[in-house]
């Protein structure tokens, strides 16, 4: 597949340049704010429905092939909340309410019953009615700690216990976090799927 230009459905610059980077130069990244600042309503019960969404909504207003990301934290005692919620789970007043009110409810909950994990879902487009997505999945495995520790990243980071490096994801550098993540797992497999890697 080859594709010389996409649209990323995403007003974030710091995600374009992420993915850009993770992309290499043989596909240009173009942000949806160049088309159009209005954002879709985030109507699916899961990632992959909304990764979908966003996808058409960016395709449909560039006329471009368009990429889309849908990521969040899913707890298994919570069964897989906050899940598509991530970022509004304390009604949207923000990352510190987010991580307060996750760590209330897994107050009682033993070390063993906290798993958890990021999740990332990649849609991509090649035009807004494409009756076949391609779709790539990235998951983070981890843990909810007791209580926040480190101070790089955002979200859930402070809470997220990272098996592999013995540190919460806020604890990692951002570019180890960048190895590892559920974005960047998410990112190798498109990479494969379009015969970059
Ligand atoms: P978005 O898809 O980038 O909008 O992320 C949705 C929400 O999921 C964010 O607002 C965070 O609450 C959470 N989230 C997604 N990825 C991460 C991450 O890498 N670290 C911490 N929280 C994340």
């Amino acid at each position: 597949m080859n594709f010389q230009q996409l649209v990323l459905a995403s007003h974030n610059a710091g995600k374009l340049k992420e993915l850009q980077a993770m992309l290499g130069q043989s596909v240009q990244l173009r942000s949806i704010g160049e088309f159009s600042q209005v954002e879709p309503e985030e109507t699916g019960l899961s990632f992959v429905e909304n990764a979908i969404l966003k996808a058409r909504n960016a395709a449909r207003i560039s006329g471009l092939p368009a990429l889309a990301d849908d990521s969040g934290l899913a707890v298994d005692f919570l069964g897989g909340a906050p899940g598509i919620y991530s970022a509004r789970y304390a009604d949207g007043k923000g990352d510190a309410a987010n991580n307060a009110k996750l760590l209330d409810a897994l107050k009682d909950v033993p070390e063993a019953e906290r798993g958890a994990q990021f999740v990332c879902v990649l849609a991509l487009v090649r035009h807004a009615d494409d009756p076949l997505p391609i779709l790539c999945e990235g998951l983070w495995h981890g843990r909810i700690m007791f209580q926040a520790s480190g101070e790089h990243g955002f979200g859930y980071d402070p809470l997220f216990w990272v098996p592999e490096t013995n540190c919460s994801s806020a604890d990692l550098a951002p570019v180890d976090k960048n190895q590892l993540s559920h974005r960047a797992r998410a990112m190798a497999l498109l990479c494969q799927r379009l015969g970059l890697a």
